[in-house]
């Protein structure tokens, strides 16, 4: 008997050869799945004609289909894997075939390389301070893992709402918000894994009756997970902004950052520096982790640098307390700040990023 489809599906979910780090069915790479008696023939796309790729790929998909042969008791004949190629990325291909959110002008995602940056905090800044500048904002809660949305914005007492089968966002300082934090218990949606992992976020992004928005901002869990390719799977994304803070040690995680958006085809809009310097209630500047390193990694990575943000216990404690719309009132110098950091990104937003060549990913 030959491989049963389910089977055969499984084995190739085991080949894990793809430049986002996915087995190929999960990447969507699998584009063809024939069988002829015990005869197989497979179509894998690539994102590019001439992938280094190709061999290893070939050689995984023979010895995962003999494999399962072996462990099913089941024959398998001869196995013909063909290639084609899409040379558009992940993003590219959602925004020219399908947009779930057609009401929202911009989506823009916000991600760091790792945790304990400021990226909700930024996020958040970003949100409140484009709706500040007149413009309607919604802010998703993209930190599936880690949600911090209900804290920062202070939902805890609001009751989340549901019409038409569409969840309501939750209207609060100015801007629509959504988090997974008010549908789930905190600790469950820590454990979201993979396909639950994109399910999730799917369901908060595209269920959500945004309405028209000039700007939807998804902060995204740290690092280069699941939850990016999701989104660059679900939405088409005018680009992302990166967050760091200026230690050369964070660089790295913010150069991986940068080059996972490349590879989704993703533009960056730029880079935002927390935690730059401190202002002191005497309105002078103390550089605490070496101000200007997040604007050096920009401009050697050719990326716009959309300012920096002091470093201040006030801004801790207007995210512990949930009342974003204070940072603007703790000095002139951080207010200015954060309005100088949303004028940049939309600008940056509204010219677009601009053309550079991406990095090699093999
Ligand atoms: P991330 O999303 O990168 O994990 P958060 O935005 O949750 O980081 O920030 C981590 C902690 O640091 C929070 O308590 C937040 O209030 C605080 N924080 C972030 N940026 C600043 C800043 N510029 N000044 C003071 N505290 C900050």
């Amino acid at each position: 008997m030959p491989l049963l489809p389910a089977q055969l599906r499984n084995a190739l979910a085991t080949v894990i050869e793809t430049d986002i780090g996915k087995d190929i069915v999960t990447a969507g790479m699998v584009k063809d799945l024939q069988c002829n008696g015990a005869d197989i023939s497979i179509e894998i796309q690539l994102s590019s004609p001439d992938s280094p790729l190709r061999e290893r790929i070939r050689e995984k998909i023979e010895a995962a289909l003999r494999l399962a042969g072996q462990e099913h008791g089941e024959d398998v004949g001869s196995i013909n894997v063909a290639f084609s190629a899409d040379m558009r990325s992940a993003n590219e291909k959602v925004r020219e075939e399908k947009n779930p959110l057609p009401n929202v002008k911009k989506i823009i995602a916000v991600g760091a390389g790792k945790g304990g940056v400021g990226k909700s905090t930024i996020a958040t800044l970003l949100a409140v301070g484009l709706a500040k500048q007149g413009a309607k904002v919604g802010l998703l809660d993209g930190d599936i893992y880690g949600p911090s949305m209900t804290t920062m914005l202070g939902l805890h007492r609001l009751e989340s709402k549901s019409e038409d089968n569409l969840l309501l966002p939750f209207e609060v300082h100015g801007i629509k918000a959504m988090t997974i934090g008010k549908l789930v218990e905190p600790d469950r949606a820590l454990i979201w894994r993979g396909p639950r992992a994109h399910s999730a976020f799917s369901q908060l992004a595209t269920q959500t009756n945004w309405g028209e928005l000039d700007y939807l901002l998804v902060d995204l869990p740290p690092g280069t997970g699941d939850v990016p390719l999701s989104l660059a799977q679900l939405l088409p994304l005018s680009g992302a902004v990166i967050v760091c803070t200026p230690q050369v040690v964070a660089q790295d995680d913010a150069r991986r950052a940068v080059r996972m958006f490349e590879q989704l085809g993703v533009p960056i809009l730029g880079l935002v520096e927390n935690m730059s310097y401190f202002v002191a209630d005497d309105g002078k500047e103390y550089d605490i982790f070496g101000r200007g390193g997040g604007q050096q990694m920009a401009s050697a990575m050719n990326i716009d640098f959309l300012g920096g943000i002091p470093i201040h216990p006030d801004m801790r404690i207007a995210a512990d307390t949930g009342e974003p719309l204070k940072n603007w009132e703790i000095n002139e110098t951080m207010s200015h700040a954060f309005d100088d950091v949303c004028k940049n990104l939309a600008g940056a937003a509204s010219l677009g990023a601009p053309d550079r060549p991406t990095l090699s990913i093999h």
